[in-house]
C-alpha cells in the first residue's frame, strides 16, 4: 500500500464551521474521513478519503459485543504563520500498534498512517481552528467488524480516522478541578487492558465518574487494583505531585496508559533540571505530605487539557486543599512551555512536532 493508492473522494457539500467560542470537545465534525480496510489474507488495503458519514455494520460485527477495538487522539494546530504543526504523532501510531497487539487486532503501518494523516488534514486545512488555545483533535481508531457472535478475535477490521474542531479548554485561563479518590472500584489491573487504549477501559471507568459528580468532585483519581493504595491515574490523564522539591509520577506498571503528555513533561522536568521521579506512590504518602506541609503541587497530564492543576482531593472524609486550590508554580511553567512548543509560539528543541 503506498500513498498514491488512497483514492479521495471530496464532498459535494461543504458544512458550515461552527464559531470558536461555540466548539466545545468533539461534537463538530469536519467534512472528510479516512477508512482502510482489513481482511484476513488481504492485509490492511483500499485506503479512502471520503465525506464524513455514517458507516454501515452488521448488528452482529464483534466490535459491538466484545469490546474489539482501539483508538488513539492528539492534536493539530495552526502556527501565526500558517503552518499546521502535528504533536508526536508518530508516538501515537505506535501506541495504536501497542494496543493492537493487546487487543489482537493485526498492526498498521505506522508510517502509512501518519501519511494519510497528512492528506486528510491537507484536505480538511480550513477545519484547524485558529483562535489561541483551540485546536483540531484528531481520533484514530480501529473496529472489528466480522459479524460473527463467537468469542474470538475478528477476521476484518476498519481503521477509520475522524476529526474535530475543539475549543480552548481553559476559556478564563487554568482552573484546578477536584478530584474524588475511588475506593471500591477501579480502573485496570497488571495483566489487564488499563495500559491499551481500548474502549471497554473507558465503559469501566464511567461509574466512578458517576460517583465523583455526584459527590461535586470532577474526576476519579483511581488506585491500583490490588491493594487499592497505590496512586495511577486521574480521570483519564495521568497525574504528577510535587513535594518537597521533587516532582514524582506513578512509574508504568502494566496498568497505567502511557501518556504521550506523561512522557513530554517528564523530558522537560529533566531539561530544566527539576528533580523527576517515576516511582510508586502511595496515597499514604500523599496525604502524610499534605499534614506536614509536602505537597505543594498536584497535576493530570492528558493531550485534551495539556495540564489539569488540582486543587482539592478527597479521600475517604478528608478534604486535601492543594497550594490553596490555586495554579503552582512548576504546573504553570509546564503548561505554558508545552503548549507554546505545540503552536509554534516557542522553540521546540525536542523535535515534537512537525
Ligand atoms: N490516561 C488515560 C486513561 C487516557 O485516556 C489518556 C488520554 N489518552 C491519558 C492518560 C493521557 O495520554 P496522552 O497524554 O497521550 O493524551
Amino acid at each position: 500500500m503506498t500513498m498514491k493508492d488512497i483514492k479521495i473522494e471530496l464532498t459535494t457539500y461543504k458544512k458550515e464551521k461552527p464559531a470558536s467560542d461555540k466548539l466545545g470537545f468533539g461534537q463538530f465534525f469536519t467534512d472528510h474521513m479516512l477508512i482502510i480496510d482489513y481482511k484476513n489474507g488481504k492485509g490492511w488495503h483500499d485506503p479512502r478519503i471520503i465525506p464524513y458519514q455514517p458507516i454501515s455494520l452488521d448488528p452482529a460485527a464483534k466490535v459491538f459485543h466484545y469490546g474489539q477495538t482501539v483508538f488513539e487522539g492528539l492534536k493539530a494546530y495552526v502556527t501565526v504563520d500558517k503552518r499546521v504543526l502535528l504533536f508526536r504523532p508518530e508516538s501515537n501510531f505506535k501506541r495504536l500498534n501497542a494496543s493492537n497487539e493487546r487487543l489482537c487486532i493485526p498492526a498498521i503501518n505506522e508510517e502509512f498512517a501518519l501519511e494519510g494523516l497528512k492528506q486528510l488534514i491537507t484536505v480538511d486545512r480550513e477545519w484547524i481552528p485558529t483562535e489561541p488555545g483551540t485546536s483540531l483533535y484528531i481520533r484514530p481508531f480501529i473496529i472489528a467488524t466480522d459479524p460473527y457472535l463467537g468469542v474470538s478475535s475478528s477476521r476484518s477490521f476498519q481503521f477509520i480516522i475522524i476529526m474535530s474542531p475543539v475549543g480552548s479548554y481553559y476559556k478564563e485561563g487554568i482552573k484546578p478541578v477536584k478530584i474524588l479518590v475511588e475506593q471500591n472500584y477501579v480502573r485496570a489491573v497488571a495483566g489487564g487492558t488499563g495500559a491499551a487504549k481500548t474502549g471497554g477501559n473507558y465503559a469501566s471507568s464511567l461509574k466512578g465518574q458517576e460517583i465523583a459528580s455526584e459527590d461535586g468532585y470532577s474526576q476519579t483519581l483511581w488506585l491500583d487494583g490490588v491493594e487499592k493504595r497505590y496512586v495511577e491515574e486521574v480521570g483519564s490523564m495521568n497525574i504528577f505531585f510535587k513535594m518537597n522539591g521533587t516532582v514524582v509520577t506513578p512509574a508504568l506498571n502494566g496498568s497505567i496508559l502511557p501518556g504521550i503528555t506523561r512522557d513530554s513533561m517528564i523530558q522537560l522536568l529533566k531539561s530544566k533540571n527539576i528533580p523527576i521521579e517515576e516511582r510508586r506512590i502511595s496515597i499514604d504518602e500523599v496525604i502524610e505530605a499534605y499534614h506536614n506541609g509536602t505537597l505543594e503541587e498536584a497535576f493530570g497530564t492528558g493531550t485534551a487539557a495539556v495540564i489539569s492543576p488540582i486543587g482539592e482531593l478527597k479521600w475517604q472524609e478528608e478534604r486535601i486543599i492543594i497550594n490553596n486550590g490555586e495554579i503552582g508554580e512548576v504546573t504553570q511553567m509546564l503548561y505554558d512551555t508545552l503548549t507554546g512548543i505545540q503552536n509554534g509560539s516557542l522553540e521546540d528543541p525536542f523535535s515534537w512536532t512537525i
